[in-house]
């Protein structure tokens, strides 16, 4: 599923990705999951599958508390609510 706006990434290891146009720019490399890994001042973290957004945590109080797609809002897993680091980065973009 690709929309004619989408910009093709092709990363290091030969993994090809559609992202949004504006995403690309922020997008690094892939991580050892095939995850995007995304860079926002600075700071790295995977982008979710469903959206290509950034993870956030969801909840008020710790014992319903969980991460969430900050686009979409679904559960996602606890990785995408973690910084990144260099080590995380199986591929770059290239
Ligand atoms: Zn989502």
């Amino acid at each position: 599923m690709s929309d004619p706006t989408d910009i093709c990434l092709t990363f290091a290891n030969g993994d090809q990705v559609f992202v949004r146009a504006d995403l690309a720019p922020r997008i690094v490399g892939v991580d050892y999951d095939g995850d995007l890994v995304g860079e926002d001042h600075g700071m790295l973290y995977a982008l979710t599958p469903c959206c290509h957004a950034s993870g956030k945590g969801m909840g008020h109080d710790d014992d319903e508390g969980y991460v969430g797609c900050r686009a979409c809002h679904e559960e996602v897993d606890w990785k995408y609510g973690d910084v990144y680091s260099e080590a995380h980065i199986v591929a770059r973009v290239v």
